[in-house]
């Protein structure tokens, strides 16, 4: 039986990554560009939607409609503190959408708004059709990653993104758990590891501790992490470092102008990287602001410095993951580094000495890693049962604490414990509060806090239809079940009467609807169509040029001839050049739809057949 191809997506906050399965061997595949990952950018203009690398080249000129951190909205609220605070980073437009973030746009000439997941779902789109390039089929089943600290509305929302790009989401993978598969694949790890995963990409942090048990059971242990640190936070330390040197040298605020600072933040990343090789990092942007061309040099350790905090910060939750995970960090066999700013050499440096000199590991390129694992997790997921291949065995947890609100002083009850095993089911007993009371509302949240007002609000619902009692009486089971990719079903059972009420979380924290997603991907694929004409149109007009410059070139020959003449040509080669054009005109008449290659093909025999009485017309 031959199944269908699956591709795993690594969808990064900055970068983005997808992985087919070829030849018995993981393989990345390369972007129109030759690049192995892609931005996760998408940009409008007047003309097209772009995606991935042309896209984030738009960044600087076309700030306000190049959209980026997608990643950072989806599966939230506009009210989410978060995005508050991120909004006052983002050129773009986000704005309130009953609650829901959208995001506002220049395009086609028209004001649009887009949704979180339709952003992501353009990212989607572009790897799925960089794997369809490369492979030369339809693509449609994917194994996507999201962090370990996504909540279920955040994987949720990640599930429709994949849908609207025409995907069928087999799995949504933690990416620590995908690198830790990746590295024991490639290292066949002796039975019984500890196994940390650093996972310091561009704007999330991800610590996991996993656990290889015997027959390739990967059990997670603990999770920590910060949906909202990472390598753009340490571009942000340096910009406004150099934003206050150019302030004071020259007296010029750069923060105000929005073109300036974005050329200020492509290089401070681009020296930021290349601090993890270089000690010293030289800046030199011309015409930066004022008519001002920007010099000046930065060192490794004043860079350090600026990130110390928050470089600090990632090793006070490497020690959380261990607290929870209750194991020592000396029963650590692996430390894995993922993602691309743990090539930055203080990171190493404090990781080294956190774990007392043990070698880290980073022989999968960390960009590339967890790709590498959600591919691999793909193929075991996929109908093609001629691959052959071990498959293992995840077992995630819950990042967060669940429970429901209890009595009047918005008591959080935990019901299911932060880092246990999923997929898991969990109930608790509860009861009325008052005499008579017929209904229970149920409000369910995560987080670790001991009052709900701290906690995240995942939904709500009543349970009704209680028979007047006194209080305490009546008996109400709450259970709570996590399936394998996180999604929470909450029900509420009265004991004395049968009655049952349910939801499943997903609406209530900014999830698209079932028709919202459904207009999405008739949209989504009516631009594909437009894209597709366009193309097609591109590539007619292409194949027309290349035609057209075989048939001028045919007929320079001709003159080329006639003009030559009895005087300057034998007769032989007379005939030879009248054969050559007529077989030519011959092949464009049987051609008339040829493609670009073809015609160019035929262009240059042409040339080489007919140079001889060009050169002739030269030397006259
Ligand atoms: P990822 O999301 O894993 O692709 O990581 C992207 C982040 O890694 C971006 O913030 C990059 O600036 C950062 N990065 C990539 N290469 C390096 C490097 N050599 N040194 C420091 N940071 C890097």
């Amino acid at each position: 039986m031959v199944g269908k191809t699956t591709i795993g997506i690594d969808l990064g906050t900055t970068f983005s990554c997808v992985g087919v399965w070829r030849n018995g061997k993981v393989e990345i595949i390369a972007n129109e560009y030759g690049n192995r990952t892609t931005p996760s950018y998408v940009s409008f203009t007047d003309t097209e939607r772009l995606v991935g690398e042309e896209a984030k080249n738009q960044a600087a000129i076309n700030l306000k409609n190049t959209v980026f951190d997608a990643k950072r909205m989806i599966g939230r609220r506009f009210s989410d503190k978060k995005i508050q605070e991120d909004m006052k980073h983002w050129p773009f437009k986000v704005v309130d959408d009953c609650g829901n973030i959208k995001i506002q746009v220049e395009f086609m000439g028209e004001q649009k708004e887009f949704s979180p997941e339709e952003i992501s779902s353009m990212i989607l789109g572009k790897l799925k059709e960089t794997a369809e390039i490369y492979l030369g089929e339809e693509v449609t089943d994917a194994v996507i990653t999201v962090p370990a600290y996504f909540n279920d509305s955040q994987r949720q929302a990640t599930i429709d993104a994949g849908t609207i790009a025409g995907l069928n989401v087999l799995k949504i993978l933690v990416e620590p758990t995908a690198a830790a598969l990746a590295y024991g694949m490639d290292n066949w790890l002796e039975d019984e590891q500890n196994i940390l995963v650093f996972d310091l990409g561009g704007g999330t942090f991800d610590v996991s501790i996993l656990q290889k048990e015997k027959n390739d059971v990967y059990r997670v242990k603990a999770i920590a992490g910060d949906t909202h640190l990472g390598g753009e936070d340490f571009d942000n330390r340096l910009v406004s470092y150099l934003a206050s040197e150019f302030e004071q040298k020259y007296k010029k605020d750069i923060m105000d102008c929005p073109k300036a600072l974005k050329r200020l933040r492509v290089v401070a990343e681009r020296t930021k990287r290349s601090l993890s090789s270089q000690t010293r990092g030289f800046i030199h942007i011309d015409v930066l602001k004022g008519g001002i061309d920007y010099q000046t040099v930065i060192t490794r350790d004043c860079f350090d410095k600026l990130c110390d905090d928050l470089f600090i910060q990632t090793i006070n939750l490497v020690e959380r993951a261990l607290t929870d995970a209750k194991i020592k960090r000396t029963d650590i066999d692996h430390v894995v580094l993922v993602g691309g700013s743990t090539r930055i050499t203080k990171i190493q440096t404090l990781l080294k000495t956190f774990f007392e000199g043990k070698n880290l590991t980073m022989s999968i390129n960390p960009d590339e890693a967890v790709a590498y694992g959600a591919t691999s997790q793909a193929v075991v997921l996929s109908e093609d049962l001629s691959y052959t291949i071990n498959n293992p065995i995840l077992i995630d947890v819950t990042p967060l604490s669940l429970g429901i609100e209890v009595g009047e002083a918005d008591k959080m009850s935990i019901i299911i414990e932060r880092n246990t095993p999923i997929p898991c089911t969990k109930m608790e007993k509860f009861t009325t509060l008052y005499d008579n009371q017929t209904i229970i509302p149920i409000r369910i949240f995560e987080g670790e806090r001991m009052l709900t007002k701290d906690n995240n609000l995942l939904g709500s619902f009543d349970l009704d239809g209680i028979e007047p009692a006194p209080k305490r009486v009546p008996n109400i089971d709450v259970t709570l079940s996590i399936n394998s990719n996180g999604i929470l079903t909450v029900s509420a059972t009265n004991k004395n009467n049968g009655f049952t009420k349910s939801i499943v979380i997903k609406n209530d924290k900014g999830r698209l609807s079932k028709q919202e997603i459904d207009r999405m991907i008739s949209e989504s694929e009516c631009h594909k169509k437009i894209e597709d004409e366009k193309q097609k149109a591109r590539i007619t007009a292409a194949n027309n040029a290349a035609r057209n410059r075989l048939k001028n070139y045919m007929i320079v020959v001709q003159h080329t001839l006639n003009f030559l003449g009895n005087t300057q040509l034998t007769k032989r080669e007379q005939k030879k050049g009248k054969q050559i054009c007529d077989l030519t005109r011959k092949w464009l008449n049987a051609h008339q739809l040829a493609e670009k290659e073809e015609y160019e093909f035929m262009l240059n025999s042409l040339r080489s057949k007919c140079s001889i009485f060009i050169k002739k017309i030269d030397s006259m």
